[in-house]
């Protein structure tokens, strides 16, 4: 049997293509999709800020301000800190579920929580 490569494999072949394509933007967009964000302030929660908005938020404690979270483009970034170390600061923007960014010395925590559509989260939990 002398089989060329036809309409039908070609067919297959673009399904599955299609299917790998898909299960890799699925995969990629649910892992971005980072909803909200939840600061925890010396173990409790503090504030939990929707990362669809673009804000400036600032983490107070008895009236000072000691953090200031930047949300932009859906990522929440540190920009300011009075901690001595900065490391907060110089940590990367976080936007996907299950990033953060902390701050040690005033025991600040920003964890990116995607909703309960992330079932996967949920259950790893
Ligand atoms: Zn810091």
């Amino acid at each position: 049997m002398n089989r060329r490569f036809g309409k039908t494999d070609f067919i297959v072949l673009a399904v599955v293509f299609a299917v790998l394509v898909f299960a890799v933007i699925f995969t990629a967009f649910k892992r971005k999709q980072g909803e909200f964000v939840v600061i925890s302030l010396d173990g409790e929660v503090y504030r939990e800020v929707p990362l669809e908005k673009d804000q400036e938020i600032e983490i107070k404690k008895e009236g000072i301000t000691i953090n200031v979270l930047d949300i932009r483009e859906g990522k929440a970034d540190m920009r300011k800190a009075s901690c001595p170390d900065k490391l907060c600061v110089r940590q990367k923007p976080v936007s996907k579920s299950g990033e953060s960014i902390v701050c040690l010395p005033n025991k600040v925590v920003v964890e990116v929580k995607g909703e309960a559509k992330g079932d996967f989260d949920s259950i790893a939990r």
